[in-house]
This record gives C-alpha cells, sequence and structure tokens, in this order.
C-alpha cells in the first residue's frame, strides 16, 4: 500500500510541534529541571523542520528542503543533548551550538535537483542514524548508572530508530528513494516515515516516563535516610535487611562517647559535624554492599557482609581507630568524642535482625560499662583502647 508521504510529514510536524509546546510549558513550571527545556526546544525544530519539507512543491525549495533539513538535523542534535543534560552530563552551549552549525550546515551543498535529493536524504539519514546511536549510548549509561528500567526501553527504542534511518540511507545510497516526483514513489520511504511518526511520540513518552521513574527512586532514597549524616535511616535498613540476612552478616552497634557533653560545651552545631564526620569517616572503611544506618542519636549501626567475628571486630576497631584520628584533626574541641562498639555475628545461619541487634546492644553496653573507648564482642571477645 501507498503511503502518502506528504500527509506524514504534516502528521510528523504537528505531533512534534504539540509535544515540543508541552514540554516547554513543563518548563516554565520550574518543576521539572532543565531538560524539559532542551527536549521541548528539539522537539520544536523537527516539528518546524518537517513542516518545511511537507510544503515541498508549495514554496520555494530552499526553504521546504534547505531550511527545513537544517532545522530537521539541528532538531535532532538538539535531542541528543536533551538526553545528555537529562543524564546530567557536562554540555557546554557554545561548543553544541556551533557543532549544530557545522553538522546542518553541509545540507545546503547539495543543490536541489531531482538527481542529487538522494544524496541529501542520505546525508540527513546518516546524521539522524549517528545520533540516535549516541543517545542510545546515553540511554545504556543512564540505565546502569540511576537502574531506570523506562532507560532501557528508551535505548531499545533508539536501537531500532536507528536502524531505520540506517536501511533509509542504505535505500537513499542505492537510489531507490526519491526520484522526479516531489516526495519520489517508493512505498518503502512511506512507511517508515509513518513509523518514524510513531516512534517520535513514545520518545517523548518514555523520557517524561524516565524522569517520573528517577523522581520514585529519589523520594524513596530521600525516606530511607538520615537527612543530616546521608546514613539510611531505620525504614532504610529494614527495607534493605533482607537481603543481607543470607549472607552471614555482622551487626555493629556505635554509639559516641561523651557526645552529650560535646554538645553542652560547643554547642548542637559542632555535635552535628561530629555526626557527619563520623558517618564519612566509616562509610570510608565500608565495603560495597556494607551497610551504615543512623538509628537516632549518637546511635549508628553497620552491617557488614560475609565475614566471621574476628574480621567484624577487627573491622569496628579499625572504625574506631579512623574516628580518633579524624577527631583529632579538628581544632579547638575541648571535648575529644570516641566510640564505643558492640559486635553481634550470625555464626553463619540465617540472622534475625531483632536477635542480632540485641547481642549487640549488650556488647555496646558492656563496652560503655568497661570504660568506653572500646570494642566488645558478644561472645564475650573484647578489644580495648
Ligand atoms: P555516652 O558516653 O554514655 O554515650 O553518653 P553521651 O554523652 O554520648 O550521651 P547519650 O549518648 O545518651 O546522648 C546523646 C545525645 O545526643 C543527647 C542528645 O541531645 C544528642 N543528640 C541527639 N540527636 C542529635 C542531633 O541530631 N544533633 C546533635 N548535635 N545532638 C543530638
Ligand atoms: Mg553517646
Amino acid at each position: 500500500m501507498m503511503l502518502d508521504l506528504r500527509t506524514i510529514y504534516v502528521v510528523s510536524a504537528m505531533t512534534c510541534l504539540v509535544l515540543g509546546s508541552v514540554h516547554l510549558a513543563a518548563h516554565w513550571t520550574g518543576r521539572f529541571g532543565r531538560w524539559p527545556a532542551w527536549w521541548g526546544v528539539s522537539n520544536l525544530l523537527i516539528g518546524i523542520g518537517s513542516l518545511c519539507v511537507s510544503l515541498r512543491g508549495f514554496v520555494p525549495s530552499f526553504v521546504s528542503l534547505d531550511a527545513g533539513n537544517v532545522v530537521t538535523i539541528a532538531g535532532y542534535l538538539m535531542t541528543f543533548l536533551s538526553v545528555r543534560v537529562f543524564a546530567d552530563r557536562p554540555v557546554d552551549r557554545r561548543h553544541c551550538m556551533l557543532a549544530i552549525a557545522c553538522i546542518s550546515l553541509p545540507v545546503l551543498f547539495f543543490t536541489v535537483d531531482p538527481g542529487t535529493v538522494s544524496g541529501r536524504i542520505l546525508y540527513v539519514s546518516g546524521v539522524c542514524c549517528l545520533c540516535d546511536l549516541a543517545i542510545l549510548r546515553e540511554a545504556v549509561g543512564i540505565r546502569r548508572r540511576e537502574k531506570l528500567f523506562s532507560a532501557g526501553l528508551f535505548a531499545w527504542l533508539y536501537a531500532l530508530t536507528a536502524a531505520i534511518f540506517l536501511v533509509r540511507s542504505l535505500l537513499a545510497a542505492s537510489g531507490q528513494i526519491d526520484g522526479p516526483g516531489a516526495f519520489g514513489d517508493n512505498p518503502a520511504h512511506g512507511w517508515m516515515a509513518a513509523t518514524a511518526v510513531v516512534f517520535l511520540a513514545l520518545r517523548s513518552v518514555l523520557i517524561v516516563l524516565m524522569a517520573a521513574e528517577r523522581s520514585r527512586n529519589e523520594l524513596v532514597d530521600l525516606a530511607h535516610r538520615d537527612p543530616l549524616t546521608g546514613a539510611l535511616n531505620r525504614s532504610g535498613l529494614a527495607q534493605r535487611w533482607p537481603s543481607e540476612r543470607q549472607s552471614s552478616p555482622a551487626l555493629l552497634a556505635v554509639d559516641i562517647d561523651n557526645f552529650k557533653q560535646l554538645n553542652d560545651q560547643h554547642g548542637h552545631v559542632v555535635g552535628d559535624d561530629m555526626l557527619r564526620l563520623f558517618a564519612s569517616v566509616a562509610q570510608a572503611m565500608l565495603r560495597s554492599g556494607d551497610l551504615l544506618s543512623r538509628q537516632g542519636g549518637d546511635e549508628f549501626l553497620v552491617v557488614l557482609k560475609d565475614v566471621s567475628e574476628t574480621e567484624a571486630v577487627q573491622a569496628a576497631e579499625a572504625i574506631r581507630l579512623a574516628f580518633s584520628a579524624a577527631v583529632a584533626q579538628v581544632p579547638g574541641l575541648a571535648v575529644l568524642p570516641t566510640l564505643s562498639i558492640g559486635v553481634a555475628t550470625s555464626g553463619g545461619t540465617d540472622a534475625d535482625f531483632e536477635q542480632l541487634l540485641r547481642k549487640a546492644d549488650e556488647a555496646l553496653y558492656a563496652s560503655k560499662r568497661r570504660g568506653r573507648n572500646r570494642v566488645e564482642a558478644s561472645s564475650g571477645r573484647e578489644q580495648a583502647a
């Protein structure tokens, strides 16, 4: 079946213009960051470019083909930049504008007689194909870094459209699309253009889906973290514990010694700094997969994966010494806080959190009783200061 290419270009233009306007309106509300502005402008440019091309035969060719192709390419390149902005990757505006001009303007070197139109389609499709591949790469990066399911769908979509542009380039290179008529007479060209319209709309849906998934993840993360120290809070730890319990974990109950005295003598701001200092010292000593959570006040829990009691006691001792060394670097402190740590291990069995916490707490109180600034294991092993 032969599809009317001019109608498809008009539909494509209207789709992009409406989507672009919606994204720009979303940007102006100030609630969605910078990417909708870039995405909106790219949609508007592709829309204007498609509109110009749809007028081929009614307006001079420097408007329909020259301006149409230049603006379409600029729009495609802007799409790539929008995805980089979405991914929070650096975008140098001046270099980008220069690159857009350098890549889109050469299309003007193709004269408009029917014999060279295929060359022009080859150039435009080639640029769009490369652009889609670059976006595919960015999407894979977002999927990997942020674990967004929708970024995977976005990547697949761009793989498909890159393939479509590749086929279009090959057809143009072999002279099978575009002929003496205004829009050629190859049915494949019409079907590819119709598919492209569907994909243009789908791209905008998917990037909004990615933004929604990202903000959901950020909200869940915020709900599971202590805002002062960035450590997990109780519900954050409770949510992650099920994946820890199979790995014979060790639980370290940590309490800062003389913290009240520090607050009283230096004020709560210094106290807050000390809580942050502990969190950053402890976090720096943990392996990936280990967890740090703030239980409240000056009490923290550390979960160490796959460790024996000896290794857990050594890790606790290393944290205690590193914190003391960091505190010694803080100028002007009259009270030098230290750490008391209780260690409990599951002994290779499936660990029950409440039971481990009770054992770690008892060990912590034993270390407080025995003079503070020390590590005590629930089995009775101790490591004095
Ligand atoms: P010990 O050696 O027995 O642990 O005594 P301590 O002085 O550390 O006393 P304790 O652990 O009972 O006191 C915790 C103090 O932490 C009491 C509270 O005022 C203070 N605190 C709780 N939350 C915060 C906070 O977010 N910031 C600051 N600066 N202080 C806090
Ligand atoms: Mg304390």
